[in-house]
């Protein structure tokens, strides 16, 4: 059974191009929440500092710690393999800290599944159109028009999964969306009411998707 020491997870997933990766350092640093970092066989990007924001393993490495039953999920994620390990996670947990992943909707259903006895909420951040979504796409590092298209062919793909959450955002504004997380992930802690209008939500995917 959890207990009300123990800690909370937050998973937070998205296509990508919805901002998910800026709202997670928000949620760490304002809301003392531990980023899980992941372990890929994918190679480092200029910015990124490695034990830092992945451990980067190669194939074979990562092929042992599935063997040895590591990893709390794992998943291949465009063409390389993810996963978060299953200790250091547990061990944050009870010692009542909270933990946030972000990770995509595999691994989101795979720790879903495993039904373990921490409260874990799950929210999916979508762009607020797909003219927006194109557009921070095309800003970002990815000047290669295919690399462009193929992201938002995934993401009509990825946006299917939106039902296995339990909130679906709007990432419009930065501080707006920040802001509604933080305060459903209050309301799922203190049993409070919940600003969130799923009819809103499914008109919203309607659009995405046609
Ligand atoms: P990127 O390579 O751009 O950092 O991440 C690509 C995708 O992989 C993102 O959607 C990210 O959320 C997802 N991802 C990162 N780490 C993990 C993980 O440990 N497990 C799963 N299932 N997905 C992950």
């Amino acid at each position: 059974m959890s207990t009300k020491k123990d800690g909370i997870m937050v998973i937070l997933s998205s296509p990508s191009g919805a901002g998910k990766t800026t709202l997670v350092k928000l949620l760490s640093k304002n809301k003392d929440f531990h980023i899980s970092v992941s372990h890929t066989t994918r190679k480092p990007r200029p910015n990124e500092i490695p034990n830092q924001d992945y451990y980067f393993v190669d194939h074979q490495k990562f092929e042992v710690l599935i063997k040895n039953e590591e990893f709390l999920e794992y998943a291949k994620v465009f063409k390389h393999l993810y996963g978060t390990s299953r200790s250091p996670v547990i061990e944050k947990l009870e010692k009542g800290d909270n933990v946030i992943f972000d990770i995509d909707w595999q691994g989101a259903d795979q720790i879903k599944n495993k039904k373990l006895n921490y409260k874990l909420i799950t929210f999916f951040i979508l762009p607020p159109s797909k003219e927006v979504l194109f557009e921070r796409l095309s800003n970002r590092d990815m000047k290669d028009k295919l690399i462009v298209e193929e992201r938002m062919k995934e993401f009509t793909r990825d946006v299917l999964h939106w039902i296995n959450y339990d909130y679906v955002i709007i990432n419009d504004n930065l501080d707006e969306c920040y802001s509604k997380i933080n305060n459903l992930i209050e309301a799922e802690k203190n049993n409070g009411s919940k600003d969130y209008d799923k009819e809103y939500i499914r008109n919203h995917i309607n659009l995405l998707t046609s």
